[in-house]
């Protein structure tokens, strides 16, 4: 097995956390609380929320079937991919490597970190996947690999077994980020976190789970990562609404919405390639659909006009001329059909 602490930046490793007044005290609960300078009066708030998100942790670990020490909850994906740069890439010395096109808040992640990022484009016209030229990007100082799988904005995946063939062939830690696994038909990377301590799988609630204003992200990973993003992450950055909140969530069953968006996206999929309008419709294993139209402008506010609102990643190098769709309801859908005619 390798050990991930050779790609752990050495002041991260030497850092000694802050201790909250909650990190301190591990008995059973008592009446009388004097340690946290809060106020004394219970206004349903005025305690601090448990910065280790115990009762959250627990409910994910049964729904992800992995044990509590492989699980990072944080304020979004967002949270957790500012992590893995403060983590293990020495600003103005090391890089990361990416495909393209993809999220844009790894690049934005890079910047704000003063880390160098390499894009690797994504094949022809299909956005086929490379290994060997993801591989040949890097060097001594690539601390990091970002993939998306399924991809965002293309919508398809990249393949398992090509992240896998990435894990065991790159020297540094690969990060794959599964914000729409929910929706593909193959399965999560998070069942070879025991075969790849170099893996990070991103998740988020977002999405599927219909909770991105209650913003919770998660990071799926070996227990040395888990407990080293556990001491760089701010001491309470999930608040209490917000846990408590996720936790009651958790327990609604939505595997029937997804079925029905999964349903209308390969229908959408037919309707739009059979379009007139529109020149490809992009294979999708996500909640959205990449189209690729000559005049994408023209069609983004001919939508407009009909109270439609799409995304234009025209402007993205690779998606020249394309809109992403998200799939909504199946009357939002026929909506959408109704002016594509
Ligand atoms: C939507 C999305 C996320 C989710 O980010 P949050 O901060 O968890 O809301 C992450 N990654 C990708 C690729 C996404 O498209």
């Amino acid at each position: 097995m390798i050990d991930i602490k050779q790609f752990v930046r050495h002041n991260i490793l030497s850092l000694k956390p802050y201790s909250t007044a909650r990190d301190e005290y591990h008995g059973e609960p008592l009446e009388v609380y004097l340690d946290a300078n809060e106020s004394p009066w219970d206004s349903g708030f005025n305690r601090y929320p448990d910065p280790a998100q115990k009762l959250l942790k627990l409910r994910l670990s049964e729904i992800k079937g992995l044990p509590m020490d492989h699980i990072f909850v944080g304020n979004g994906s967002d949270e957790a991919i500012d992590h893995c740069f403060r983590v293990f890439c020495e600003p103005g010395i090391d890089n990361v490597v990416s495909i393209a096109p993809t999220y844009g808040m790894y690049k934005v992640a890079a910047a704000i970190n003063n880390v160098e990022f390499r894009e690797c484009a994504l094949g022809g016209d299909n956005f086929a996947f490379s290994v060997e030229k993801l591989l040949a990007m890097s060097d001594a100082h690539t601390k990091l690999i970002f993939v998306c799988s399924p991809n965002n904005p293309t919508g398809g995946s990249l393949g398992r077994g090509e992240i896998i063939k990435l894990l065991k062939a790159f020297h540094g830690i690969v990060v794959v980020d599964e914000a729409y696994i929910d929706f593909s038909s193959e399965k999560s990377l998070s069942s070879e976190l025991v075969n790849y301590p170099n893996l990070i799988v991103l998740q988020t609630l977002s999405k599927a789970w219909g909770m991105a204003s209650l913003r919770l992200g998660l990071a799926l990973a070996c227990p040395e990562i888990i407990r080293i993003f556990g001491q760089v992450k701010y001491p309470y950055n999930i608040n209490s609404l917000a846990q408590q909140t996720v936790l009651s969530r958790l327990s609604i069953d939505i595997s029937k919405q997804i079925e029905i968006v999964v349903h209308e996206r390969d229908m959408l999929y037919d309707y739009l390639s059979k379009s007139p309008k529109i020149i490809k419709v992009y294979p999708s294993d996500s909640n959205f659909l990449l189209v690729r139209v000559p005049r994408p402008r023209e069609l983004y506010n001919q939508l407009i006009a009909g109270g439609i609102i799409v995304r234009d990643r025209s402007g993205v190098v690779g998606c020249e001329g394309c809109l992403r769709i998200t799939v909504g309801t199946p009357e939002q859908n026929v909506r959408l059909m109704e002016i594509m005619r």
